[in-house]
């Protein structure tokens, strides 16, 4: 089936309503669970070839997260669904005045390679539960994954309102010729830059979640070897293939050198003494993205790490002392687990770097002191914070996860999935009787209807 067929089936079966049901949304959903349920060791098993995940990281990152969404959706849809009344004036006293969420359509969801089975169902969670029609399209350098979901979903979703289509970058044009109500798009910002050209096309809504450096702060007064614990379990999560995982740390001189060697402790404790043998680390994805970490190394002595392994795609945890801002790790997201320190000397350098720059999808600042936390939560612009450790705060469903500027724009996870891919609909309901009150906007104006209405509809401060 061409693209163009499946995406005109795809509308074809949004026209039908049958996708608008309570029913049909909760359907999905359960299937989706389902699938999750009855694959398990297959999802396990597709993120060990595309990035040898391990078992651990694949239901903490990838499976649980998702499985948890679901369940979130499934007990609050029907409250979400139902539209909300808003607080009226007095000149509306008599009509119903509500916010009903309403679908948007048929909806593309474009994927990347990292979490490649949780960037592909979160999005789609909420696609569903908003009663969209979807189109898949999982990151082509993730194929495992990617072949995984496209023979999963025909069998637990309904075919004729969800779809996959595989296919890279020549695919991925063709399909963003096409018309959608909504893109959500998870990868680079240069890609993102694409998506968002073809989507304006269309006048397309676009959710843009992207990438960028993550600064992290660490303030003299921590505990250092908990500051290096959570640090590098962060950092090496996925090899550092993570959008929200720390790329740089800022210090001042005197914390480089214990954080250095807490780091090393960190390391050693996680995956022992030789990384390369520890089959819970995980691999670089593919030769193009190894060789393009590798080179980060070039002219840099490592404290520690700086090990790699072309044949088996291993790069092994590795810190960067004394880095200089004008160093080429400094330009680019490093997206692999090399970690270089920059020393500083204090906390106004620290904002103003980060300022100076694109605006990140995460700042991490670890610190005792409430004074510098709350210095960093009002001087920077970031997509979230997290204090005190590092990419948990997308882990809590309540929380929006997106970013702001080049991180990204727009944002889901819980209630905000559903309501990024739900149009709100403004409705006011008036009733066609006491058609005299309504005598007094009509001609001929006389100035006392006018004092009339100008006095049903003034705003009064709100008393304090
Ligand atoms: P990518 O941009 O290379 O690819 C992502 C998707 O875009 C794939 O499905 C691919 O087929 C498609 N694509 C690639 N090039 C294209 C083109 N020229 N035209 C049309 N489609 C194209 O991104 P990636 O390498 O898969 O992911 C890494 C980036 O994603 C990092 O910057 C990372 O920070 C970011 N990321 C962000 C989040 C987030 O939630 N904000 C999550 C994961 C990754």
């Amino acid at each position: 089936m061409s693209f163009t067929s499946m995406i005109s089936s795809l509308r074809h079966s949004f026209k039908s309503g049958i996708t608008k049901t309570a029913e049909w949304r909760r359907k999905q959903l359960m299937g989706m669970l389902k699938l999750i349920d009855e694959n398990t060791e297959d999802i396990v098993g597709a993120l060990k070839n595309d990035l040898s995940k391990s078992e651990f990281e694949s239901f903490l990152f990838e499976i649980d997260i998702t499985r948890n969404d679901i369940v979130n959706h499934l007990n609050n849809l029907t409250e979400w669904m139902r539209p909300t009344s808003v607080k009226k004036g007095l000149f509306f006293t008599l009509d119903t005045c509500q916010i009903k969420p309403e679908p948007l359509g048929v909806v593309l969801i474009i994927g990347p390679w990292n979490y490649p089975f949780h960037l592909m169902l979160m999005p789609l969670i909420g696609a569903v539960s908003a009663g969209n029609c979807v189109l898949l399209k999982p990151s082509e350098l993730a194929p495992s994954t990617g072949d995984l979901i496209n023979k999963l979903i025909p069998k637990y979703l309904d075919e004729e309102c969800v779809k996959v289509a595989l296919g890279g970058v020549e695919e991925t044009t063709q399909i963003l010729k096409e018309r959608f109500d909504h893109i959500m798009y998870t990868g680079s910002p240069n890609v993102g830059k694409i998506v968002m050209a073809a989507a304006a096309k269309h006048l397309t809504p676009v959710t843009l979640e992207l990438g960028g450096k993550n600064p992290v702060y660490v303030d003299k007064n921590c505990n250092i070897q908990t500051v290096a614990n959570r640090l590098m379990w962060a950092k090496c999560a996925n090899a550092g293939q993570t959008c929200i995982a720390p790329d740089y740390v800022m210090c001042t001189a005197e914390i480089q050198a214990p954080l250095v060697e807490a780091m090393k402790a960190s390391v050693t404790k996680f995956y022992g003494e030789d990384v390369a043998k520890c089959d819970t680390y995980g691999r670089i994805i593919n030769d193009r993205h190894f060789k393009r970490v590798r080179s980060l190394l070039k002219d840099q002595s490592p404290a520690f790490g700086g090990e790699t392994d072309e044949e088996d795609k291993f790069i092994a945890p590795t810190v960067l002392t004394d880095v200089k801002k004008t160093d080429l790790i400094m330009e680019e997201e490093i997206f692999g687990p090399i970690l270089p320190i920059l020393p500083v000397e204090n906390v106004d350098e620290v904002i103003s770097y980060v300022n100076e720059r694109e605006k990140p999808l995460a700042v991490y600042v670890f610190s005792n002191d409430k004074k510098v936390v709350e210095r960093f939560l009002a001087e920077t612009s970031s997509g979230g914070v997290c204090v005190n450790d590092c990419i948990l705060h997308v882990a809590l469903e309540t929380l929006p996860f997106g970013g702001v500027g080049n991180s990204g724009m727009g944002n889901y996870h819980g209630k905000f999935s559903f309501d990024t891919f739900s149009h709100k609909k403004a409705v006011m309901w008036k009733s066609l009787g006491l058609e005299s009150l309504n005598d007094l906007r009509y001609p001929p104006f006389t100035a006392k209807n006018l004092n009339w209405i100008r006095m049903l509809t003034k705003k009064s401060f709100k008393l304090i």
